[in-house]
């Protein structure tokens, strides 16, 4: 398989003659771009695609008033693909996510279809690709950040040839989904049975019926121990559970069976004692034995990266895994993403926030701490009131959207950007928590998925709302008031989610309830940067672990899992031992997404980055609604870029660092 890839990639044609004779006929003052487009050609064309002489004489473009010609046309006919296959699949899916009555057997059916699947690949079968590759150039990372005097027209001509800077065979695509999807599986059937994991001297500390997934649920249930007078024994127990995860010396029958009971500290399982088993609980687990579960773990994740080699030889412009993920998905380099993570990993912030969590615990810090959540203040004004309020105001979702103007005048926009707004966002009753589904052509409009119950909308959901109603602007203007579709919509959602956020923390001003008090915004900080600290180093493992993957191809799982748990010890033992404790603990190896979302982790820190760098220009202004205009309208952009113009500098963790330096200062 991988040496016939080799082959269908490279076939290192020779475009020499074919350049030749385009020269003679166009003339020298065309030769950068004959090299460059004929080369870009070569390297994604297949035998079966026909003559690529004959193609180039055709279709190779000199005139610029052809060539803009015909750029148009390709963004104003992706604008109609892109927008059309958004809606086809947004009503597919109108039965499964929105409130409108029962669900049929088809509908999941109908929900999972993707109608443009496999757009791309046609479009290199009929050639329109290789149009776009022949005349437009692809560009690295490295361009793109060099870009500073770009036109938006070459902006917009990057975007429309990026679209093609791969071409991965169907086979190969099909292997990466499925080697997700078995990894997913995996995950989403990891889970422990609480009541059956007994604690260091043998104590039942969970009650019965507690069955929590690895790691999102183990987690949340130690995060929520803190308010839990024996909390720490828990907190204590789920951490060595989570350690035996990660070494796979957890016994194959312990997971997902509740009808062993097992102690993590000792690694000793035995049959449920009479009395303790659930009585719904699914009864026939596996017998009780000790025997680790077998290295599936590491056997799904390098799985994963396999099929992600595979496609490698497709993918020119940034030819590993590793690459893809920093230079199409995160559009920033590797190092300076790792530069950015270390800047809060090192910051000498870190022992005076860890002073403060020691104060509020009353003890020496432990690796428990890593998910302190004792920062969240607790909101002045009871639930249930902040609830009959919602409830009154919006009894449905129509008297939502009829809101909408007044909520957004509260954010600084003025009435008649106000109406532009809330004439192009769409509301809808959603079956789920609520969720902003953006547009993709003028004429269509993006929807706001809001959750009202039937007595009314609660507090959560109207707090959902308004942080969905922060994606929709965004959305409205990044697509109605960019100047090339081809730009629409954000760098990455961490840009869209950090305007959700802001949007979000103005929900009870927007409710008529005041600010909120100084005292809860420095304790939000505190949780935001302890978060940020504790995902970056989850996210230098994640990096490293698939540097050392793609170093040994041929590793078995269990030196991967070897190189995985060194990798986790180091770098806890650099960044967080000294504030935590802990030596030599692989914890940091525990997240899920690791497994079953590669190289997807250092988003996360990114986003708490940029939320506040959003945060601290929109303060500066005072002004939420035209800072977050002007900051959307000018599109996908690098996230350098980007920023650049929205703030004047390059995504940076200084405000961050500077808004926890207030908040210890107080
Ligand atoms: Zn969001």
């Amino acid at each position: 398989m991988f040496l016939l890839t080799l082959v269908l990639a490279a076939s290192p044609m020779n475009t020499k003659s074919i350049e030749a004779e385009l020269l003679k006929t166009h003339g020298e003052a065309q030769r950068a771009r004959i090299e460059r487009g004929v080369r870009q050609v070569a390297t994604l064309w297949r035998k079966e695609d026909g003559d690529l002489g004959a193609f180039a004489r055709e279709h190779f473009l000199v005139d610029p008033k052809d060539l803009d010609a015909t750029f148009n046309r390709f963004e104003a006919n992706f604008e109609q693909l892109d927008g059309h296959f958004l809606e086809i699949g947004r009503e597919l899916r109108k039965s499964t996510e929105l409130d409108v009555g029962p669900m049929l057997k088809v509908d999941p059916f109908f929900a999972e279809y993707d109608a443009s699947a496999h757009l791309t690949e046609d479009l290199f079968n009929n050639k329109l690709g290789f149009m776009v590759l022949l005349n437009f150039p692809l560009t690295t990372l490295e361009q793109r950040l060099a870009a500073k005097d770009w036109s938006r027209q070459q902006w917009a001509e990057a975007r429309l040839a990026a679209r093609f800077g791969r071409r991965v065979p169907a086979a190969v695509q099909q292997e990466i989904t499925s080697a997700q999807s078995a990894a997913d599986l995996y995950i989403a059937e990891y889970n422990l049975w609480m009541h059956h994991v007994l604690a260091e001297k043998g104590e039942r500390l969970f009650p019965k019926g507690k069955r929590l997934i690895s790691h999102w649920n183990l987690r949340d249930e130690l995060k929520a121990n803190y308010a839990d007078k024996d909390g720490l024994e828990k907190q204590r127990t789920i951490i060595k559970v989570m350690e035996r995860i990660v070494t796979q010396a957890i016994p194959a029958s312990v997971i997902n069976n509740p009808g062993v009971d097992w102690n993590p500290f000792t690694n000793t399982v035995v049959t449920a004692a009479a009395g303790t088993l659930e009585d719904d609980a699914p009864k026939k687990g596996a017998a009780p034995s000790t025997k680790p579960e077998p290295d599936v773990r590491y056997g799904k994740l390098q799985a994963n990266y396999k099929a992600q080699a595979k496609a490698d030889p497709f993918s020119p412009t940034a030819p590993t895994a590793i690459d893809r993920s920093f230079s199409l998905g995160a559009e920033m380099p590797e190092a300076r993403v790792k530069e950015l993570l270390e800047s809060v990993l090192k910051s000498p912030l870190v022992p005076r926030v860890a002073a403060q969590i020691e104060k509020k615990v009353g003890r020496k810090l432990e690796p428990t701490d890593l998910w302190f959540n004792g920062f969240l203040p607790r909101g002045s004004i009871p639930e249930t009131e902040l609830d009959a309020k919602v409830r009154a105001k919006y009894p449905n979702a129509p008297a939502f959207a009829k809101d909408i103007p007044r909520i957004l005048q509260g954010l600084g926009f003025n009435a008649e950007r106000a109406r532009y707004l809330s004439e192009r966002i769409l509301v809808d009753p959603s079956r789920g928590a609520g969720h902003a589904m953006q547009s993709a052509r003028r004429g269509d409009f993006p929807h706001l998925r809001t959750r009202v119950e039937k007595e009314g909308m609660n507090y959560k959901g109207y707090n959902i709302a308004v942080h969905e109603l922060g994606h929709n602007v965004e959305q409205v203007f990044s697509l109605y008031d960019v100047d090339h579709t081809l730009l629409a919509g954000v760098p990455n959602t961490a840009f869209t989610e950090a305007i959700a956020f802001v949007f979000q923390a103005k929900d009870l001003e927007l409710l008529g309830l005041g600010k909120p008090d100084a005292e809860a915004d420095r304790l939000r900080v505190l949780n935001d940067f302890w978060m940020t600290w504790e995902i970056a180093g989850v996210a230098l493992v994640d990096i490293a672990v698939w540097h050392w993957m793609y170093d040994h191809p041929k590793a078995t799982p269990a030196q991967l899992r070897d190189a995985t748990v060194e990798i986790s010890k180091k770098t806890w033992d650099q960044y967080y031992a000294p504030v935590l404790g802990g030596k030599g603990t692989p914890l940091l190896g525990i997240y899920s997404h690791m497994i079953s979302y590669p190289m997807y982790l250092f988003n996360y820190p990114l986003g708490h980055l940029i939320a506040f760098q959003i945060e601290e220009q929109v303060k500066k202004t005072g002004k939420i609604g035209p800072e977050i205009e002007r900051m959307s309208k000018v599109g996908a952009i690098t996230p350098d870029a980007w920023m650049v113009n929205a703030s004047g500098e390059p995504v940076s963790s200084g405000p961050l660092l500077r808004a926890t330096e207030a908040a210890l200062g107080k």
